[in-house]
């Protein structure tokens, strides 16, 4: 897990550790201002963050500000992950093209199948008859289950048919894709609406998750993605991917503190293998080498 991320992050740790190659050693703060903003940490926040420190900082003075960061603002104190007692576990999982939705959506299937869970998934994103085909190629790849129907065809009714194929076949996980044609947002928003509502009205309480892909090489695009997700519907739980490839990691701050939401999973790579589970400590860490 810390090799894994400490690659992801590697340009900002090596910054850190060149500057500050010994623990007790100090760095200057206009330095580390440098550093973080290139690891796409907005601005504001790293202005926030550094505030409370002196001109010289330790590694251990910005580990503390860090937690204090975290914990202070008690974000995960309140924040915590939604523990789900459902079954089927119905998630729906929405993300703008390209971020990386229907790979997360092969992973969290190997995720919960390693669990020794089943898993029916729902190919909702019936705007682009691509993103059907690719899912049923993961499906069949993991040997899921998978409802679909044809380019086209009500979005709505895909996710109904699902859950109640989930319900009858027993079922421990119903996953749903859904489109991400962000560009026409009040079409997009309207379909999400309504597909919450089917959720609901084929397993009452349905869905049980409403997790949002972000695509971890956009930086702070990503977080603008995010405010209209949770707007519109409410995000109980982010995933961000393509960490493996980006050195760009100072953004997950900024998505946790604006939008207090908590980061469930990270994508390191294209397998279905390639997803943990995000640790903030494991983060902190990371960050500071
Ligand atoms: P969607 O349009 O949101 O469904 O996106 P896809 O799941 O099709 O992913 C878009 C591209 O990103 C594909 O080439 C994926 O293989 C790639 N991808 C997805 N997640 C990751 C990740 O965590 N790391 C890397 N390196 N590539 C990823």
């Amino acid at each position: 897990m810390i090799s894994l991320l400490k690659k992801t992050l590697g340009k900002t740790i090596e910054a850190i550790e060149l500057l500050a190659p010994k623990r007790a050693s100090k760095i200057s703060k206009e330095l580390l201002e440098e550093i973080l903003i290139t690891s796409d940490m907005e601005y504001e926040l790293v202005e926030s963050l550094l505030e409370p420190l002196g001109e010289e900082v330790s590694q251990r003075e910005l580990e503390v500000a860090l937690h204090r960061f975290f914990r202070g603002e008690s974000y995960y104190d309140r924040i915590a992950p939604k523990r789900i007692e459902a079954r089927p576990c119905i998630t729906l999982v929405m993300g703008v093209n390209g971020a990386g939705k229907t790979t997360t959506i092969a992973k969290l299937t190997s995720l919960y199948q390693r669990e020794g869970k089943s898993v029916l998934l729902g190919a909702g994103d019936t705007f682009r008859a691509a993103a059907i085909e690719q899912l049923k190629l993961w499906a069949e790849r993991l040997n899921a289950g998978i409802v679909y129907t044809q380019q086209g065809h009500d979005p709505s009714a895909v996710a109904y048919d699902t859950i109640i194929s989930g319900v009858a076949r027993k079922v421990d996980h119903v996953i749903i894709d859904t489109a991400g044609r962000l560009h026409n947002q009040t079409n997009l928003k309207n379909e999400l609406i309504k597909i919450a509502k089917t959720c609901d009205k084929a397993f009452s309480g349905a869905p049980h998750q409403k997790l949002l892909v972000l695509d971890g090489t956009q930086g702070s695009s990503a977080i603008d993605q995010a405010k209209i997700f949770h707007e519109t519907l409410g995000v109980d739980g982010i995933i961000i991917t393509k960490l493996d490839g980006t050195s760009k990691g100072g953004a997950l701050f900024s998505i946790m503190q604006r939008l207090r939401v908590p980061i469930l999973y990270i994508g390191v790579g294209e397998r279905a293998e390639d997803l943990i589970p995000f640790s903030e400590e494991e983060y902190v860490k990371t960050l500071l080498g």
